[in-house]
């Protein structure tokens, strides 16, 4: 997939330069692109460098300093971003770009896969002008997700990286199963299967159809029916069934776990990433140290399931789950941010709107990281789960240039961020508020 998105098929200059109407002859020079800011988020240092000069040639990051450093090369466009600070392209572990957050519940009947392709569009399109440059998407049905991400990759629509699951595996009458209808209308989702087996052979067709990563779903949910949130959903075995053989064929997992005893068979099957992780006790913790487990805790989303999600369809059952999930969640998360857990930015947006992802940033420093810390759980942290540190999740020489730059002091005050001015993906400036 990198080899597809490295592929430029505008460079920033280039883009710029056209928009100027200066002529199509300058297309023959190497797009080069100078940077000039008042402030850098080096997240690879846990820095800031005042008055930052960035220089990137077509979608790839030159060289970093400061403003002086180094001669502006006589053919480069400049962009004087004074006043504002430049940080990563943002990095969101947890989304769902084909799920409507105004479609819930018996709502979500009436959807079908070609229409929340195109759903997925307009979300795309939001996220990327909100600052997320990556994404993993985790759990889309008929591979809606690797059409989206291919139609990214190919030109044809604006939005974020993608790296994606597919359907979400899962156990029969489970979360990632669909239990809204009665048993005559033999109503189940795609990734449903049952036996150590038949998950191999789900990993090996969600691969088979474009999955970059596999998603499955270890406890019950808040938004199934009918679900427990604290009781298990597959045997160890199936776990380790599925967790190996994604393994073998080089795929990271994520495992949807609020449950105590789903979150600890999941990292013991060797999990790579545990979503929501809301009832975690200590061994819990000790293991996800242990193991390397990354979290990715989704801490603000029960704000609007328990403001917004009766309007927008949700069951009384999920919410009255939530009430209980989302206040042990947040403990959760700071007592695993305290013993030192890996954790990553993961939003569940889907659920709440696209283009709102950056609210959370505020509730993880709430909850106990500092802001450098938050802005690197969606920044370098997750390029490390996603094996790309050596392209993406920091403003580094070499790096996709994968840049955002937002007014103001933004390390004193992370809601800044939920209000990007300038946004740039591989190289080309795809939002500039002035
Ligand atoms: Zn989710």
């Amino acid at each position: 997939m990198m080899s597809k998105n490295n592929r430029v098929f505008h460079s920033l200059a280039i883009a710029l330069t056209i928009s100027a109407s200066l002529g199509i002859s300058s297309l023959s020079h190497a797009a080069t692109t100078v940077i000039k800011a008042d402030a850098l988020v080096d997240v690879n240092n846990s820095k800031v460098l005042d008055s930052p000069l960035v220089i990137i040639e077509n979608n790839v990051i030159q060289y970093v300093g400061t403003q002086g450093s180094k001669a502006v090369p006589n053919d480069a466009t400049v962009l004087d971003l004074s006043g504002h600070t430049l940080l990563p392209g943002l990095m969101d572990m947890h989304v769902h770009l084909t799920s409507d957050s105004n479609v819930h519940g018996y709502r979500r009947l009436k959807i079908s896969t070609p229409r929340s392709a195109i759903t997925g569009v307009k979300n795309a399109r939001s996220t990327l002008m909100a600052g997320f440059t990556t994404v993993r998407n985790v759990g889309a049905p008929g591979y809606a997700d690797v059409a989206l991400r291919d139609a990214i990759n190919d030109g044809d629509v604006l939005g974020p990286r993608m790296y994606v699951s597919g359907p979400s595996i899962g156990v029969t009458g489970g979360h990632c199963d669909n239990n809204l209808l009665p048993f005559e209308y033999e109503a189940k989702s795609e990734g449903v299967a049952d036996g150590p087996w038949a998950v191999r052979t789900k990993v090996r067709q969600n691969i088979k159809y474009g999955a970059d990563v596999i998603k499955f779903c270890a406890t019950g949910g808040v938004l199934s029916k009918g679900t427990k949130v604290g009781a298990q959903q597959f045997s160890f075995e199936e776990m380790q069934a599925l967790i190996t053989e994604a393994h073998l064929r080089g795929l990271t997992v994520a495992a949807h776990a609020h449950g105590t005893d789903g979150i600890k068979n999941a990292i013991r099957a060797g999990v790579d990433s545990v979503e929501h992780a809301s009832f975690l006790d200590e061994e819990a913790i000790a293991l996800a140290k242990e193991m390397g487990t990354y979290l990715s805790m989704d801490i603000y989303v029960t704000e609007y399931i328990l403001g917004e999600g009766e309007k927008a369809g949700i069951l009384e059952e999920s919410l009255a789950k939530e009430r209980t999930v989302g206040k042990r969640q947040r403990t959760s998360f700071t007592t695993a941010y305290e013993a030192g857990v890996k954790m990553i930015f993961g939003s569940d947006a889907g659920v709440y709107p696209h283009g709102d992802n950056a609210r959370q940033l505020t509730r993880m420093v709430r909850f106990g990281m500092s802001p450098m810390e938050a802005i690197q759980a969606a920044t370098m942290h997750p390029a490390n789960l996603l094996g790309k540190s050596a392209l993406l999740g920091s403003i580094d020489e070499g790096k996709m240039a994968d840049i955002i730059a937002v007014k103001g002091d933004v390390m004193n005050d992370l809601s800044l961020l939920e209000n990007i001015q300038v946004v740039i993906k591989d190289g080309v400036v795809v939002k500039h508020d002035r």
